[in-house]
């Protein structure tokens, strides 16, 4: 299958799922199998509607995250949801998205987030995401999340195989923009000063990748 198909393939079901509630594909990309989840934050956290801690919690996840994550779902955080929608007095899998009903691989794609970028920011955003898959970032990981700039630089230059180091260059200028409009209600100033300079302080994450992305 040419590139040309599956992105044809991709913009289709990015624009064809958010019909679907918290819509779900299941994809492939150089054999490894991964949900593709297209959603708003409201509908992404509806699978803790049980809990509203958690609630606010996965909201400010997803707000910290951007646009985009590559995630993993073990069986053992579906069990451990399940066992609070039952402490919680509600009926398991009832209202659990079903994003979360199956372990394995998943790339999120966050409606609220993704309004500012073009189709080529998005194809940088989503093969960035790829990246982490293809590089096995996720493989030992429990939490599913990718906080580590040394594969935060592998998943860049992965992106810029697919598209170019300007795009990916914009994505994250257009990310640290909303990065800051996503915080201010939801974190404190002491939080938002820890944020600032782990992103973008002499050592940040996006200082780095900003300036490797330049260089390239
Ligand atoms: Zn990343």
């Amino acid at each position: 299958m040419s590139l040309k198909v599956v992105l044809k393939k991709l913009f289709k079901a990015v624009m064809t799922i958010p019909m679907v509630i918290s819509g779900l594909v299941t994809r492939t990309h150089k054999g490894i199998s991964y949900k593709l989840v297209y959603g708003t934050v409201d509908q992404l956290v509806m699978g803790y509607a049980f809990d509203p801690s958690l609630q606010k919690k996965a909201t400010i996840g997803l707000a910290q995250l951007g646009g985009a994550f590559a995630t993993v779902t073990t069986q053992e955080q579906i069990d451990e949801i399940c066992q609070q929608m039952i402490n919680a007095g509600k009926k398991p899998q009832a209202d659990i998205t079903r994003y979360l009903s199956k372990p394995g691989y998943g790339i999120v794609l966050v409606k609220d987030f993704l309004k500012d970028f073009n189709r080529k920011e998005m194809k940088a955003i989503y093969y960035h995401e790829l990246g982490h898959l293809v590089n096995g970032d996720l493989s030992g990981n429990p939490t599913g999340l990718v906080v580590d700039l040394d594969k935060e630089l592998a998943a860049d230059a992965y992106a810029v195989k697919y598209t170019d180091a300007k795009t990916m260059h914009s994505v994250l200028d257009k990310l640290c923009k909303n990065i800051f409009e996503r915080f201010a209600p939801i974190v404190t100033s002491e939080e938002m000063a820890v944020i600032k300079e782990e992103f973008f302080g002499v050592n940040g994450i996006m200082t780095k990748r900003l300036a490797a992305l330049q260089a390239m």
